[in-house]
Formats: C-alpha cells, structure tokens, sequence
C-alpha cells in the first residue's frame, strides 16, 4: 500500500493510533533520535547537542554558534535547525515522513499537508479525551510523540516551501 492509499484507508485511524505503525507511516523518524538531523552550521561545521543544565542544547563547536536550549532534545535540534546560523537542509536528506519517495518538494508539500491534518487531530482528540471524566486517559508518551512529530511536521513543511519556491524560481529565470 502506497503513503496515499494508506491516507485514504478507512483504518488509517487505527493505523495511526498504534505507535508500532507511526514508524512506518511516518518514515525513520525516532522522537528521541533527532540528532541525525541536525542541519550543517553556516561556518560548514555540524554542530553537536549537548546538555546545559536540567535540558539540552545544539552547539558549534568550531565557531561557537548555538540554538535556543529547550528541556526536550528534539526541540533543542528544531530551534537550532530554525535559527538563521543553521543552513536549509535538502528536504531530500530528511528522510522524516517518507519523503525520499517524492519527486519534487511541492508534491512533498501536499503529501504534508495531510500529515500535518492527522496529526492535528489525533493531538486534539488525545486533548479532548484526557478532559472526559470515567474515560482511560491517552498514554503520556503517545501524545508527548504527537506534539513532537506535528512540530517536526510543520518545520519540514518549511523545508519544503523553501525549495518548492526556489525551484518555481529557477524555471522562471531559465
Ligand atoms: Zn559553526
């Protein structure tokens, strides 16, 4: 079964829901293992995450640029990977999502969109039933997941812009 056919299965909740299947669905793409995806420093050194304090932190070693620090790791590697010392990486080389499969950023970019939707809802659905008196509350970890692949979804969105742009432009120009 192909991404979109998966999207429009009428299981894809089910699918979606179980985290065994999150992994398949969503690409190699570990929460906890963002590391792999820091961007490259402007100064062409890859900088490493390191602890500072209670949380975590992307520095350069060689030029001392770094990003914002946040308590969790993959939102350390987010705000260096959005911060203007860290280059746009190839949306390519972000295998998050599946997207290598893709053959330009813009059907990327459509693909996202839909990902982006599911997982707005499941995160708004977890939310709502955790309020529900009598209801088993949703796993902590589902939705701590949740809130970090919707923010690495809207960041590669971003990515995606970027060089769906950037390649209208060149055909424009050439
Ligand atoms: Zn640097």
């Amino acid at each position: 079964m192909t991404v979109v056919e998966v999207m429009k299965h009428k299981d894809s909740k089910e699918l979606v829901e179980s985290s065994g299947n999150i992994l398949a669905w969503y690409g190699d793409f570990d929460i906890d293992r963002t590391h792999r995806f820091i961007s490259r420093c402007i100064c062409g050194s890859i900088p490493r995450l390191e602890r500072e304090g209670p949380g975590w932190i992307v520095k350069c070693q060689k030029c001392g640029n770094e990003g914002i620090g946040s308590k969790k790791r993959w939102q350390a590697v987010l705000n260096w990977n959005k911060a203007p010392v860290s280059e746009m990486p190839d949306w390519r080389e972000l295998p998050l999502f599946n997207l290598d499969r893709f053959n330009s950023p813009g059907d990327a970019r459509n693909y996202l969109k839909g990902v982006r939707k599911v997982l707005e809802n499941r995160l708004a659905e977890a939310r709502e039933k955790s309020k529900r008196p009598g209801k088993r509350p949703p796993g902590k970890k589902y939705v701590r997941n949740l809130i970090g692949y919707l923010a690495w979804c809207i960041y590669v969105q971003g990515v995606c812009k970027y060089w769906d742009k950037k390649s209208k432009e060149n055909i424009r120009v050439g």
